[in-house]
């Protein structure tokens, strides 16, 4: 059979999302996406604080030959899976591409993180 060619925006069948969890409650922690054979193409980091139900997404990234493919919005998807409900943010948003990407797959989610008292008190204390 022929390689299927890859549809962009879908997310690779070979694609596997590795959660990386905080050392200290609320703390940072961090959500891979691994792909055969290139290893991590995509990540993001996420303090998640099940007190208070508040959420901090932190720096998207994808690898650029690996952009397009649906990484970026399954790991803010499975993000956001950790706290159903949760008033979420994200950091700043400071680039066109950026903004278009939330606009895309989280557009209402605000862009000024709104850290709580445990999520300030665990990044203090990691190091
Ligand atoms: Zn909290």
């Amino acid at each position: 059979m022929p390689p299927v060619p890859h549809t962009p925006n879908v997310p690779r069948r070979d694609a596997q999302l590795v959660t990386l969890p905080p050392d200290l409650e609320a703390g940072l922690g961090r959500i891979e996406l691994h792909t055969a054979p290139h290893g991590i193409v995509a990540d993001l980091d996420l303090a998640v604080c099940h007190t208070c139900h508040r959420g901090v997404i932190e720096h998207v990234r994808t690898d650029p030959p690996h952009r397009r493919r649906g990484h970026g919005r399954a790991l803010v998807t499975a993000a956001l899976r950790r706290g159903t409900g949760y008033a979420w943010s994200t950091t700043r948003v400071d680039t066109a591409g950026a903004a278009a990407f939330w606009a895309a797959v989280a557009p209402n989610l605000p862009h000024q993180p709104a850290y709580c008292a445990h999520m300030r008190r665990a990044a203090a204390l990691e190091p």
